[in-house]
């Protein structure tokens, strides 16, 4: 086998994301898209190394999963790529206090990641159909489930505990998991990389900040506290969720007589950045008009940047030291006004921003940007298909 490849798949309710990707390197040789999924417009779409884009328009019908899943085979076919695929990896959303790593699917698993759906209503039961489809696809492979969550199951107690009667934490479930987990122990391994220390000596605070955000305290390699909690509505303000609120706030909507579907609705799809601006959920377009001096979207620019400091210096408490901050994530790798109010928002600590820095370490480029000499942040791209990728690969080995 000359070099192999993964197949790292995404599966949401009407949506298919994948990648073929180099296990070895995480470099994407396709990647793709299906969107639409249970609805007349259906499509897939996918680009690579040598392949332009290209689009086809499901077949209607209820099985968009299964289609799909048929199109990356023929794809794979065409592109002779069949002989180096050695494995599947799935993107699952929750794996609750079941799984802290990666693992090797079968019957059992798949049944597990079904029974964790009240905990993840939204994701768990779609990556259960991208699943069966792929094994009908590829039966010979090992498919393996890498989980949002299984990075933070090394949390203490006082961090995923609610200050609630442990009686719903018994009955329900009901505790901090964390998500994002790919991504904050990617960027957490590479900054040990870059800090020339090893992994199990390394303390981070990692600030994941796409449409989706979270921070990590990573201790000594391991997540220690993150501000996703029992579902990833909880912590920063994020495009368009609420993060951290009152919880008496639903229920006196609910009184006003909104509805819990409602309400759901509001926090998870209608806050955050687009609720606060009034504008959009989209970081560049807040700050372009934040500088064009739009009003609201300076107030979410500053709410976010605000909140997301706030919590890297919760963060300090968990950590004995801090070797560095780690922005990532679509905002977290490029914007610069962000990264710029988070720095200033937390001079109290000494970060101090190298300007220059800042604006270098952009669009896929990493970077230190802070000044010598004072507390280090970095920017570092995350890559959460070559975390899956390579978990993947592990089960060839064995
Ligand atoms: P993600 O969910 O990680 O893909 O991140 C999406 C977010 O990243 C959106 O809010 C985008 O506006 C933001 N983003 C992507 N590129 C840039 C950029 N060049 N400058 C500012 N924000 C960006």
């Amino acid at each position: 086998m000359s070099k192999p490849l993964v197949l790292v798949l995404n599966s949401g309710s009407s949506s298919l994301k994948f990648a073929l990707v180099e296990a070895q390197t995480g470099d994407a040789v396709v990647s793709g898209i299906g969107e639409c999924f249970g609805l007349d417009n259906a499509c897939i779409a996918w680009k690579g190394e040598g392949i332009d884009k290209q689009e086809v328009i499901l077949q209607s019908g209820d099985n968009h999963h299964q289609q799909a899943v048929d199109i990356i085979v023929s794809l794979i076919e065409k592109e002779h790529l069949g002989s180096d695929l050695c494995a599947v990896g799935h993107r699952v959303v929750h794996g609750g206090e079941h799984f802290s790593q990666a693992t090797l699917i079968d019957d059992s698993v798949i049944e597990k990641i079904e029974s964790l759906s009240s905990l993840a209503p939204l994701h768990n039961p779609s990556h259960v159909v991208g699943i069966r489809a792929a094994i009908s696809a590829f039966p010979h492979l090992p498919q393996v489930a890498v989980f949002d969550t299984a990075f933070h199951q090394t949390m203490p107690a006082k961090a995923y505990t609610y200050a609630i009667s442990q009686k719903l934490y018994r009955d329900f479930g009901i505790r901090r998991y964390g998500f994002h987990g790919t991504s904050h122990y990617f960027v957490s391994r590479e900054a040990a990389k870059q800090l020339d220390k090893v992994p199990e000596q390394t303390n981070v605070i990692t600030v994941h900040l796409g449409n989706g955000a979270s921070v990590c305290a990573v201790k000594n390699g391991k997540s220690v506290d993150t501000s996703m909690g029992f579902t990833p509505i909880a912590g920063l303000m994020m495009g368009t969720r609420c993060g951290d609120l009152d919880p008496s706030i639903p229920e006196f909507l609910q009184k006003q007589g909104w509805t819990p579907e409602q309400i759901h609705k509001e926090l998870n799809g209608n806050s955050g950045l687009l609720g606060v601006s009034e504008l959009t959920s989209d970081c560049r377009g807040i700050c372009e008009a934040a500088g064009e001096g739009h009003k609201g979207a300076q107030l979410a620019l500053e709410l976010f940047s605000y909140r997301v400091a706030k919590y890297i210096a919760s963060y300090m408490v968990a950590l004995d030291e801090v070797d560095a901050i780690v922005f990532t994530g679509g905002i977290g790798e490029n914007s610069l006004p962000v990264r710029h109010l988070i720095m200033m928002n937390l001079r109290v600590f000494g970060y101090r921003e190298d300007v220059e820095a800042n604006e270098k370490a952009r669009f896929g480029q990493p970077g230190m940007i802070s000044q010598q000499g004072t507390p280090m942040a970095l920017v570092i791209p995350t890559n959460e298909e070559f975390v899956i990728a390579s978990e993947a690969l592990r089960f060839t080995m064995q």
